[in-house]
């Protein structure tokens, strides 16, 4: 393949990936506000081929068959590609998920990390975080139990997808460098074998491209996800697009670099302050 040839393949590689969203919200969200046709429309105006409806829930959710349903009617009215997800958080150490028993319909679940799955259940961030800097609980234990639930997560659940993996770990006081990288191994792995997504997601920029990298290299199935709580945001990309760029070759030729540091100099946007979302349900 020439060069330009191979720049002209990179460029749709890049473009496809970015042409769908693996996570947004709709109005059957508490805390998002466009009704699912207005999500559909936006996703039709970006381009997009495929979305991920995928609204919170939790094992009481009693509203999923009318969820189910209306995603279906929609269905009917565009040529976007509509898998209908929830999204729900890992609840306990031994990767139990918070979702209805019955999830007919559902084609996604998002395995979340809005709490610390503890051993006797879901804990605050701020109080996993304030038992680490007393001394209380080791990092590299909490790391452990975080990897080893999500593992477990991935394991119990019919189509998972990894929702803005290691979004936790800032706010426990803890970075991607303290995952070591048998711990991202064993994850990216096992996300392999159960056929589960990687969210590269833009609201909480993450992963970072060296985890991405390292979910490609296993074999796994890499999509953006925007997170989007309102229509505007669909299928807007800015800092998934950087990341994939950095996580596979550079140029992006949909093949992977050899082993070693990411081979592009351009930094990747700066955290937004203002559009940090809150702490998930
Ligand atoms: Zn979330
Ligand atoms: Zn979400």
């Amino acid at each position: 393949m020439s060069g330009a040839d191979g720049a002209g393949a990179s460029a749709s590689a890049l473009a496809s990936l970015l042409a769908q969203d693996i996570h947004l919200h709709t109005s059957f969200s508490d805390d998002a506000v466009s009704p699912l046709p207005e999500v559909v429309a936006a996703a039709e105006c970006r381009g997009l081929r495929r979305i991920c409806i995928s609204d919170h829930v939790r094992a009481a959710t009693t509203s999923l068959p009318r969820y189910v349903a209306e995603v279906q009617a929609a269905r009917l009215t565009t040529g976007v590609e509509l898998l209908t997800g929830v999204e729900a958080k890992i609840l306990d150490a031994s990767g139990a998920v918070d979702v209805p028993a019955d999830l007919t319909g559902i084609d996604r679940v998002l395995i979340a990390d809005h709490q610390f799955p503890g051993e006797s259940g879901p804990a605050r961030p701020d109080v996993i975080a304030a038992r680490i800097a007393a001394g209380e609980l080791g990092a590299a234990e909490a790391v452990e139990t975080l990897v080893e639930a999500t593992c477990a997560a991935i394991r119990s659940v019919h189509g998972p997808v990894l929702a803005h993996l290691f979004s936790l770990l800032p706010k426990i006081g803890l970075t991607e460098a303290d995952v070591p990288e048998p711990l991202v191994a064993a994850l990216a792995d096992t996300a392999a074998r159960f056929d589960a997504i990687l969210d590269v997601n833009e609201k909480w920029r993450c992963p970072s491209p060296a985890v991405v990298r390292r979910f490609l290299a296993a074999g796994v199935e890499v999509a953006a996800g925007s997170d989007s709580h309102r229509a505007q945001t669909v299928g807007r990309f800015a800092w998934v697009s950087a990341t994939l760029t950095r996580a596979a070759a550079d140029p992006w030729t949909g093949s992977l670099p050899g082993p070693g540091a990411v081979s592009s100099s351009q930094p990747l946007p700066a955290p937004l302050a203002a559009d940090r979302p809150t702490a998930g349900a």
